[in-house]
């Protein structure tokens, strides 16, 4: 079944497909947003943002919440279904819904973002939401007063657990290397706090659970095993880009990054690729608008 045709289809609602469609939809451009999820993507999930400029420190679902309102006031089409594939037909593009639709298109924009990484160990799955957690901005008020465990060592995992700080009685963080990746502000802002304890060189083993509750993790640290008691974990170990649905069209790199040019148009003429899911050196929310921003610019130029 085919419904609709646009000029411009965006398949992602994060802030980089947010940020192409204010600037196409501003020019008039026929355009419509297609979000398998929630609109703003990571950043919802991202307690508190202070490196977005105009904004001293705002919750990332506020930020969310802000873009998403202004193109509400622009009347931006939003349909909320997952892509499962993308077809191409001479110089039209069709985008295939996994409820069987179909929606024509000239040009796509490509900012489905990437997803957190996992552990991979056995109780994983079952107890996700239950004691173990990919957003401290969710779950964190569930463990208010109680011990958690954070696990990494980037930007993501300092964040969190410093927003964690606040809530918790203590945070333990728990990276597997010497050193954190993280931004030196945030390593530093860590030696002020004194409900945070960090332990280095050590991986997480197994999850502890007890009468089929979570209880902390047992890690492994220099070749011997320790039990630490928790009400929580928090995983921040990095994501995995969004890209199966385009992994046919030659487009994917061998992480599962889309490459673009400048332009941020990828080797399919017509088809571009923005934010977390492009391969690109910063991954930041400004880096994300930006790549919005410069995908629109172009298709307007190719527009008129
Ligand atoms: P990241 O920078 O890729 O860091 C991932 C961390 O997880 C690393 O410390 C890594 O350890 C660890 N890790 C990876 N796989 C693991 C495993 N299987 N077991 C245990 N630990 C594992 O991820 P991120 O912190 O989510 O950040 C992603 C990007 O978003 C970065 O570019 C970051 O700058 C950006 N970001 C920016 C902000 C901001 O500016 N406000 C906030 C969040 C994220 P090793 O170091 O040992 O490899």
């Amino acid at each position: 079944m085919q419904a609709g045709k646009y000029e411009v289809v965006i398949i992602g609602a994060g802030v980089a497909g947010m940020t192409a469609a204010l600037y196409l939809k501003r020019s008039g451009v026929n355009c419509l947003i297609i979000e398998g999820d929630t609109p703003g993507g990571q950043v919802v999930k991202t307690s508190i943002i202070s490196n977005y400029p105009g904004f001293k420190s705002i919750t990332g679902a506020e930020l969310a919440t802000k873009m998403l309102m202004q193109l509400k006031a622009l009347e931006v089409e939003i349909l909320y279904e997952k892509v499962i594939n993308i077809k191409l037909d001479h110089d039209m593009k069709v985008v295939v819904l996994d409820d069987g639709q179909e929606i024509l298109s000239n040009k796509i924009v490509i900012a489905t973002g990437r997803k957190p990484r996992k552990l991979n160990l056995p109780n994983e799955e079952r107890f996700t939401g239950h004691g173990i957690s990919y957003c401290a901005t969710c779950d964190g008020a569930l463990f208010k007063d109680e011990e958690v465990v954070v696990v990494g060592g980037g930007d993501s995992a300092l964040e969190e657990a410093i927003y964690l700080s606040s809530i918790c009685q203590k945070v333990t963080i728990i990276h597997r290397s010497e050193s954190f990746r993280a931004k030196s502000y945030l390593q530093d802002d860590l030696q002020y706090i004194k409900n945070i304890e960090i332990i280095k060189n050590a991986n997480i083993v197994e999850f502890l659970i007890s009468d089929e509750k979570f209880a902390g993790v047992r890690i492994n640290r220099h070749h011997e095993t320790e039990n630490i008691k928790a009400s929580a974990c928090f995983v921040f170990i990095g994501y995995i880009p969004e890209s199966n649905a385009f992994d046919d069209l030659g487009i994917i790199d061998e992480e599962g990054y889309i490459t673009t040019n400048d332009e941020m148009e990828t080797n399919i003429k017509g088809i571009y690729a923005i934010g977390d899911i492009r391969k690109k050196s910063v991954y930041q929310i400004v880096t994300a608008t930006n790549d919005g921003a410069v995908a629109a610019i172009n298709i307007l130029k190719n527009i008129s």
